[in-house]
């Protein structure tokens, strides 16, 4: 296999189209000119693979999966819509009828809102678990589990993910283990080298890195054995009753089935349909993946060395930091440098001035833009208390390690002194 640079700018992409077009182009089309009736009954009935209708499929979305899954080392991918698209096809396809999710207390919170109130109006259970306590995990698998999820790097402080423990008691138990690797990137972290066997990504974050289009997209690393518990998962194993007398497993196998399953059932019927403009956009955005990520990293970890040696700042949560509770795995699974998104809390009292006293700093900055995002050109903050985490309790911010003074910090890829000092003089204020 070739590099991972030259993956990020050729993989899924050879110039075949009429015009031989260097670049892929945007196939802008809603639907596909079969040749023949016969070609078409075949595509219908899964006998055929090719394009039909954009819902499912189309080139443009299809060099992207290539391109993600080259990435990831996985053996295909589905792209879709948005991050939570990823996730939410990913968990029901894996759930089926009657599964259970095993799932980390840290995630974002779009998917904690995800996985806590619509998969339970959906009646799929899903138990919460602390990421870093391995009997929890342990103690929450039931007969009818059917995935663990996690994030390789949580956010808003940064604690890496124990993959390899995790993976391997989902192996033991029977269970693919699913990872969403968003703050990680392919660069930084390749969770299916540790053993997950499925990774979701909202590449409206760093794939992207431009800010300008949404999607995601999950990878099947090809690990995964639907056969192996005999009527564990009938929705390989049994006839796929909507196309003919076939089970996707016998069609398609190990690597390929788990995408046929999520295009012709979850995104053909709940339609999150990635266009292929966002696609194109996001494969524009790859291109330069590993030089952003790589220095994001850089800045990241300059920014979190000056803010700890700040007397404003009362605690830095970044695990490259050396007193940091997850710098030893820091160590370990991310050799090519630490995440770019991390938080700091401001050494100010919790009382009536608190919020007051952190918009202060916040609305101080000049340079660092206050966006719900990360993963962007531009550095950006957020304040989760009042924003992302503003419907939690005390009790459960303080248990995800969040105060009222928390600030986020996605670093992007100004000049490093320029954001020191938008933070120095932000900090200032107060
Ligand atoms: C943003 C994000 C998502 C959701 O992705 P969207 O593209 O916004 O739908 C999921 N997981 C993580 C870790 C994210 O940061």
């Amino acid at each position: 296999m070739t590099g991972f640079a030259t993956r990020q700018v050729q993989a899924g992409y050879v110039a075949g189209v009429a015009q031989n077009s260097a670049v892929a182009p945007i196939h802008q089309t809603a639907a596909y000119e079969f040749g023949s009736l016969a070609e078409a009954a075949d595509l219908f009935a899964l006998r055929a693979t090719g394009n039909l209708y954009s819902r499912n499929a189309g080139p443009t979305q299809q060099v992207l999966e290539e391109r993600v899954a080259a990435l990831e080392g996985g053996a295909s991918a589905a792209a879709v819509a948005s991050g939570q698209a990823a996730v939410a096809v990913t968990l029901l396809a894996l759930a089926g009828r009657g599964g259970h999710i095993v799932a980390a207390d840290r995630l974002y919170g779009g998917t904690v809102d995800l996985l806590q109130e619509t998969f339970d109006d959906f009646g799929i259970p899903v138990t919460f678990v602390d990421q870093d306590d391995l009997d929890a995990w342990r103690a929450a698998i039931r007969p009818e589990t059917r995935a663990l999820f996690a994030e390789s790097i949580a956010n808003p402080i940064a604690q890496v993910l124990d993959i390899r423990a995790v993976a391997d008691i989902a192996h033991d138990a029977g269970v693919p283990l699913v990872i969403d690797n968003t703050v990680g990137t392919p660069h930084l972290i390749r969770p299916g080298e540790h053993g997950a066997d499925f990774v979701v990504h909202s590449a409206t974050k760093f794939l992207s890195g431009h800010g300008t289009s949404l999607g995601g997209v999950v990878v099947d690393q090809g690990t995964f054995d639907a056969s192996a518990e005999p009527g564990g998962w009938p929705q390989f194993t049994e006839p796929y009753a909507r196309v003919g007398d076939f089970a996707l497993w016998d069609r398609f196998g190990a690597g390929q089935a788990f995408a046929a399953l999520v295009k012709s059932k979850y995104v053909h019927d709940l339609g999150p349909s990635l266009s292929p403009f966002n696609a194109w956009q996001i494969l524009q955005g790859i291109e330069t993946l590993d030089l952003r990520v790589s220095r994001q990293s850089a800045t990241a970890l300059a920014l979190a060395q000056h803010l700890q040696g700040h007397p404003l700042v009362s605690a830095v949560h970044h695990p490259g930091l050396a007193d940091n509770r997850w710098h030893a795995l820091a160590e370990r699974y991310l050799p090519r440098g630490g995440p770019s998104v991390f938080s700091f809390d401001l050494a100010i009292p919790d009382d009536g001035q608190t919020q007051e006293r952190v918009a202060r700093v916040v609305d101080g900055l000049r340079v660092i833009r206050l966006v719900a995002n990360i993963g962007d050109a531009r550095s950006l903050v957020a304040h989760p208390a009042s924003m992302t985490h503003s419907h939690l309790s005390p009790q459960q911010r303080a248990a995800a390690g969040i105060s009222r003074s928390t600030i986020r910090l996605s670093a992007g890829l100004e000049d490093p002194a320029d954001l020191i000092a938008d933070l120095d003089e932000a900090l200032a204020l107060v």
